[in-house]
């Protein structure tokens, strides 16, 4: 779809081969970058506690390029159709005018908040999660090499919702895009476990922490709203003491924290993951 713009044959190889470049880039990219502000260059800072486990670490690389490669290969038909005319995306904003283009971006977060939250709920269900989900779950303590690790068909499954936006309004092909871009770094940061902001209405990293450390709360995406209405959301800064400190760290916003004592004991940040 955006091949074209830039005068690339628009065949479905092509179209794979973008898509997984552009996805391992963006993940070894903000992953990687993460990984050694957080817990390598600014470990005192961040994670003091934090242990090093080069084998969680490979094997979340190992699924988070299968849910890349996976993505890409399932998602090559939804690019196809919606690069032949099939879709609502459009490139003119003066097509539908500002207005519209305001009001598409509050109508795409609606969706994909009702959507990627029941979806993920129906992944927590027996079976799916048996076959799907559970290989996320699998780091307990999440880190960003976990920001992408699923099985092709969960990942592609929670960016279904995404897509289909594309098919269900006039949607501005860049604020597809952007969305599509800005969903892989909000997946970085809720699993680098640092939280910048704490405002409650947003599903920041410590709700993310405790939706990996207690499986059945805060399913949300961007925010915590579907949480709230159907009962499961958890409040970071209420969790009780059974989730380590060095796991979920409570109070100040990162900017704000001293830095920790460079004394601190080592480990506790490295769990061996568990069934729920
Ligand atoms: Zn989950
Ligand atoms: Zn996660």
């Amino acid at each position: 779809m955006l091949l074209r713009l830039f005068g690339i044959p628009d065949d479905p190889f092509t179209s794979f081969l973008v898509l997984t470049c552009g996805g391992l880039l963006a993940y070894f990219g903000l992953s990687g970058l993460a990984q050694l502000l957080f817990f390598r260059w600014g470990r005192e800072r961040f994670h003091p506690t934090a242990a090093d486990d080069p084998a969680r670490d490979r094997r979340a690389r190992r699924w988070g390029t299968a849910s890349i490669l996976g993505n890409a290969a399932l998602a090559v038909p939804l690019h196809w159709l919606l690069s032949h005319g099939v879709g609502r995306l459009y490139w003119d904003v003066d097509e539908y005018g500002w207005p519209w283009l305001l009001t598409s971006i509050v109508l795409y977060l609606v969706v994909t908040e009702t959507l990627v939250y029941w979806v993920h709920r129906a992944l927590h269900l027996g079976p799916l999660y048996r076959r799907l989900h559970r290989h996320h779950h699998g780091f307990r303590v999440a880190n960003p090499w976990a920001s992408t690790a699923f099985h092709p068909l969960d990942s592609f499954a929670q960016a279904l919702p995404h897509h289909l936006c594309a098919f269900l309004f006039p949607l501005h092909a860049a604020v597809y895009l952007a969305m599509l871009g800005f969903v892989t770094l909000w997946a970085v940061l809720i699993h680098d476990r640092i939280s910048w902001v704490r405002c409650k209405l947003v599903n920041y990293t410590g709700h993310h922490t405790l939706h990996h450390w207690y499986y059945r709360c805060n399913y949300g995406q961007f925010t915590t709203l579907w949480d709230r209405l159907a009962g499961t959301y958890r409040d970071p800064e209420q969790a009780d003491g059974r989730i380590p400190a060095g796991v979920l760290v409570r109070g100040q916003a990162a900017w704000a924290r001293p830095r920790a004592p460079a004394s601190s004991p080592a480990g506790v940040g490295c769990v061996s993951p568990s069934s729920p």
